[in-house]
């Protein structure tokens, strides 16, 4: 934590990506029947709650409390997956003059900028590829590259998958596993935490001059 609480006093501004200890929320799951198949859900379910056939996991929205360094606020990092939004300031990611998005990706990309990548990693406004470089730990452990996508798509979710045990109880069978957007037999049961997209048309770009 040391780096990290050390990177944290030195943010600009209050981590977009980040969740606060405020707002974490309970979650009432339960399972519902419709069409044949069991289907997770809240017990006070609101039809936006699902998206990609998935329920998300609910959080609150205050940014306040303590923050949770090395957790994601799910329904923040769908909406910068969606709208291409940075990481860091919550603001677009888009070049004005170009179209295309600004990106850190693994060094597993291995120089190989013709291949599309999967990602639940979040674009980056050109202003914050150093501090989210320099705060980050899954970017640091992952040694990445700054790179620039001409296109993406949603394709999967990071999800916690859910049954019923014997005495009826929900309980979580798998914890954060990939789910494609077409397993259309796993989708009801998983509590969607992240949103994973597939970039392409990607072009290396130069990493932040260090003041
Ligand atoms: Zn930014």
């Amino acid at each position: 934590m040391t780096g990290l609480a050390a990177a944290g006093t030195a943010l600009r501004e209050k981590p977009y990506l980040t969740p606060y200890a405020e707002e974490s929320l309970d979650l009432p799951l339960a399972f519902e029947w419709g069409d044949g198949v069991p289907r997770l859900t809240y017990r006070d379910a609101l039809p936006q709650e699902w998206m990609f056939g998935a329920l998300w996991a609910r959080c609150g929205t205050v940014r306040e409390g303590k923050i949770l360094w090395n957790m994601v606020h799910t329904l923040r990092q769908r909406r910068c997956m969606l709208k291409r939004l940075c990481r860091v300031c919550g603001r677009t990611a888009t070049d004005p003059d170009t179209g295309r998005v600004r990106w850190i990706l693994p060094s597993a990309l291995a120089g190989d900028f013709r291949s599309p990548w999967p990602t639940v990693h979040p674009p980056t406004c050109e202003a914050h590829v150093g501090e989210a470089l320099a705060s980050c730990p899954y970017l640091r452990r992952e040694a990445p590259v700054v790179c620039t996508v001409g296109d993406y798509s949603p394709i999967g979710v990071l999800a916690n998958l859910y049954g019923e045990d014997d005495s009826g109880r929900v309980v979580e069978t798998h914890h954060q596993i990939a789910v494609g957007l077409d397993e259309s037999h796993l989708l009801p049961r998983v509590l969607a935490t992240q949103l994973i997209v597939q970039v392409s048309d990607l072009q290396p770009a130069p990493w932040p001059r260090r003041p």
